[in-house]
């Protein structure tokens, strides 16, 4: 007998088997509102001018390829922490923040849910209703189980607050909270200031551990409004974690260049913190690898450079807002007397249309528009060519 013969078949990917559909479908005016990626007016993915010079200037040092420092190299992480906390921290100064290279976002959730597994075995993991879908996966994996708290209020296409700070305060002591820093995915409603410092308060008292993901920092108002809950959770005055990635903001999405970090109390408990993630991380793929971390850092070290990637940063953002708005007024107009402010309330990428899984159905067999069967659009998948038959379509099923 086969040693694989009751090895099951593993459920797809529902967004990569999307992509598959969508690059089988011939009819010429499809678009895919599925995808998890910037794309520009053109429709493609942007290789940004500042890291194309960052580059080009290391391909001509031709560098060795040594092995990095298993945290990576400090000109990434001191990079990191400066954008995440701000140049001029106390923290950093006074050694308090740990900072560790990750394989992308996605790898930075996984060793800090590693370390944490080390340091709080017997947590719960909370994610909000709904949350990125691989958030679950992630923490589960590191062996925790995963519950949700409320979120998203569907009445209103913004964040049910009363409900998930009630959640929140009802969770037990050194339970795990995962929030969306900024750009909430997959639904775009984030918290206001106001609202983050409660949040932050209610974790110190009910002595929480928040984890925060920031995914998308830059695409809603700008990098240092973006990094708000960073630092509401400095004042609140408690540890609490990181993960960050420049997938989007670099759009260095197969480079897989993230960061974990993590705010300690002190330079000794920084020390001891850093020594078991170097386990974390040794034990899982060494250390990292050189190419995308350099190229931030690079960009990052020179003045030119930072100040040509905040632009073409701001472009992506100002592009998307564009296509919030030019898709609110297209619907406004085509559905009269429904509301869809929420449309340009929500920031970052995704938005949350309400649409039912039958209208998303129709939206791809009447109209070849691919999205995802919750209802959420890509909104940066949107440009001059595409968006008034998106908003045809998405008025026509919803009519
Ligand atoms: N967190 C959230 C909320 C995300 O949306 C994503 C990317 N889709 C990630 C983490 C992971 O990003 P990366 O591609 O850098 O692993």
């Amino acid at each position: 007998r086969s040693l694989f013969a009751a090895v099951e078949l593993a459920p797809r990917d529902p967004i990569l088997g999307l992509n598959e559909a969508f690059a089988a479908d011939p009819r010429p005016q499809k678009v895919n509102l599925g995808v998890g990626v910037y794309y520009d007016e053109e429709g493609r993915i942007p290789l940004l001018a500042s890291v194309k010079t960052a580059e080009e200037a290391r391909v001509r040092q031709a560098k060795p390829r040594g092995y990095q420092p298993i945290e990576g190299p400090a000109a990434y992480t001191g990079a990191v922490q400066r954008l995440l906390f701000g140049a001029d921290s106390p923290l950093l100064a006074e050694g308090r923040v740990v900072t560790a290279q990750g394989l992308g976002g996605t790898g930075a959730l996984r060793i800090g849910g590693d370390l944490l597994r080390r340091i709080v075995p017997e947590a719960t993991v909370y994610i909000s209703d709904p949350s990125w879908e691989n958030h679950r996966g992630i923490f589960e994996a590191a062996g925790f189980p995963v519950r949700t708290y409320r979120y998203y209020d569907p009445a209103t296409g913004g964040v049910d607050f009363a409900g998930m700070k009630a959640a929140l305060a009802a969770m037990a002591p050194r339970s795990i909270v995962v929030l969306h820093a900024c750009c909430h995915n997959p639904t775009g409603a984030d918290l206001t200031e106001a609202q983050w410092q409660e949040v932050a308060q209610t974790c110190v008292a009910g002595e929480l551990v928040p984890f925060l993901d920031m995914a998308y920092q830059g695409f809603a108002e700008g990098i240092d409004a973006d990094a708000a809950a960073v630092h509401h959770f400095l004042a609140a005055g408690i540890p609490f974690f990181v993960s960050s990635s420049f997938s989007k903001n670099f759009s260095l999405y197969g480079e897989r260049v993230g960061a974990l970090s993590i705010v300690t109390g002190s330079r000794d408990e920084a020390e001891r913190v850093l020594s078991q993630l170097k386990r974390v991380i040794r034990t899982n793929y060494s250390n990292p690898p050189t190419h995308g971390a350099a190229l931030v850092a690079d960009v990052l070290a020179s003045g030119e450079l930072r100040a040509q990637w905040e632009e073409e940063l701001g472009g992506m953002r100002r592009r998307i807002r564009a296509m919030r708005e030019g898709l609110r007024q297209r619907l406004e107009a085509a559905v009269p007397g429904k509301d869809f402010s929420f449309v340009t309330e929500q920031r970052g990428m995704f938005s949350y249309t309400g649409l039912t899984p039958e209208q998303v159905e129709r939206l791809k067999s009447e109209y070849g528009i691919y999205a995802v069967r919750s209802g959420r659009i890509c909104i940066a998948a949107l440009n001059a060519r595409n968006l008034d038959y998106v908003a045809e379509a998405i008025a026509a099923v919803l009519r």
